[in-house]
């Protein structure tokens, strides 16, 4: 496809590294391009970084047809830039516009646009220990009426943002809430697309935990709320007596790259990771009984987060010592490694950025 670039003529100035944060500068261009039933994919444009304008009635603003992705470019420390798993990236992109009724972006249409636009941006990638350039592709349904039906125009941006490290202070292992009165999906619903609305309804009990100190909630599946499903924005695994488990991905949770990698990983090294049902029940008998070793939560903004505490009903639980287990420094340790090329790549992971 033809991408017009349209360069910024005032370039901002790049912030420091410890003032990053999470999603909070943006670089100097951004990705669009439209989509109208019958014509398909047109007028791909690499622009500079800027409101949009968007129609009062646009669907997104009503209906919430909107989906996102969220990936990382790295910098090896020979000043290169690489992506970790792009296409599986792409592929989710489409598992959720099928589900949300937003088109789709054929696979080497979104690759090609992806690699075009982190070409213009790479400078924009920090290189200090574990910061990197935060990628949010989304599309929007953006239908100029309020009708309610599947959209027949879309639009699909990338914009990307410098994000220091996830761990200012190391790698700390973190508190969580089990949550028993809202949830987050059901089978059937949305739960396993990556839709902007998942989050706007999970903020309420989120914010509940945070009031009394707790940094996410754990998720129960949302017709028993008996089976535990995933922690806020990331998947979660436990090792209970020596098995690593996760739940399976039941129809209501998020498929994590991070997750899969973490089972790919594990399999090359001979260890299974069961995918099966996990009932807080269970959970809390290996609590009290202290066979559970290690807890983490995986996603691409944390990669692996331990969790030290887990609360149930007013009960707490302290989980190893609140200090990061084996298992869980290990992952840390052979996932980062890779994405920053520190470590080498045997699984044909990575994707070089020219
Ligand atoms: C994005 C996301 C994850 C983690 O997915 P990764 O591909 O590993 O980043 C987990 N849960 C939810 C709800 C998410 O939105």
């Amino acid at each position: 496809m033809n991408i017009t670039i349209e360069k910024t003529t005032s370039p901002k100035v790049k912030p420091e590294s410890s003032v990053l944060g999470f999603g909070k500068y943006f670089t100097d261009h951004m990705f669009i391009m439209d989509y109208t039933e019958g014509e398909g994919w047109k007028n791909a444009r690499i622009v500079p970084f800027d409101y949009i304008p968007v129609h009062p009635a646009s669907t997104v603003l009503h209906y919430g047809s909107e989906i996102f992705e969220g990936m990382k470019a790295y910098r090896k420390a020979d000043g290169s830039v690489q992506l970790f798993r792009p296409i599986e990236n792409i592929r989710r992109m489409n598992r959720s516009a099928e589900r949300m009724c937003l088109p789709q972006i054929p696979e080497d249409l979104a690759l090609e646009v992806l690699t075009k636009f982190i070409e213009v941006e790479k400078d924009w990638t920090p290189s200090d220990e574990g910061t990197s350039l935060y990628i949010r592709p989304f599309m929007f349904g953006n239908d100029e009426s309020l009708g309610v039906h599947s959209v027949k125009n879309a639009t699909f941006m990338i914009i990307t943002s410098p994000v220091g490290s996830y761990y200012k202070e190391g790698l700390n292992p973190v508190k969580i809430l089990i949550e028993s009165k809202d949830v987050r999906a059901v089978r059937g619903g949305t739960g396993e697309a990556k839709c902007g609305g998942n989050y706007a309804a999970s903020n309420r009990a989120g914010d509940r935990a945070a009031k009394i100190g707790y940094s996410q909630v754990l998720w129960l599946d949302g017709v028993e709320r008996k089976y535990i499903e995933e922690v806020g924005a990331m998947n979660v695994m436990f090792k209970i007596g020596g098995e690593i488990v996760t739940p399976s991905l039941s129809g209501s949770i998020l498929p994590g790259i991070t997750r899969k990698s973490i089972i790919e990983l594990l399999k090359s090294e001979g260890l299974t990771v069961s995918e099966r049902l996990l009932s807080v029940d269970e959970l809390v008998e290996a609590l009290e009984k202290g066979t559970l070793e290690e807890a983490w939560g995986c996603g691409t903004a944390a990669v692996v987060s331990p969790i030290g505490e887990l609360c149930y009903n007013g009960k707490k639980y302290v989980i190893n010592d609140n200090k990061i287990g084996e298992t869980t420094q290990h992952l840390y340790d052979t996932l980062t490694g890779i994405q920053w090329g520190r470590k080498e790549d045997n699984m044909g992971w990575t994707y070089p950025i020219k």
